[in-house]
């Protein structure tokens, strides 16, 4: 579980479906930036908005997540001769559960 709450509506402010990477977040930023500055006809309304939406939107893509590989446990089974199973400390997150 991520301690952030998804950002839905900084999602929908920048244009982006659910769950963006941070380079989808970064390239609308960049995308919408221009146009929406009080200097090129925006408004300081709207470009604040927009800012806020990139910040809160990145801070919630770069939380630590279960490490995709041993779901969040830092251990993955190994089986080993005799039918004994045993767990092996997982690579991908260094046996945090975290990426
Ligand atoms: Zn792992």
């Amino acid at each position: 579980m991520l301690p952030l709450k998804p950002p839905t509506e900084a999602w929908a402010i920048l244009g982006l479906a659910a769950e963006p990477t941070l380079a989808q977040i970064n390239d609308a930023w960049r995308r919408l930036r221009s146009a929406a500055h009080p200097d090129r006809g925006g408004s300081l309304g709207a470009f604040t908005r927009l800012k806020g939406a990139h910040i809160v939107a990145c801070a919630y893509a770069s939380q630590p997540r279960d490490c995709a590989l041993c779901a969040g446990t830092g251990l993955l089974p190994t089986k080993v001769r005799g039918g004994f199973v045993t767990s092996v400390t997982c690579r991908t997150c260094a046996g945090t559960g975290r990426v």
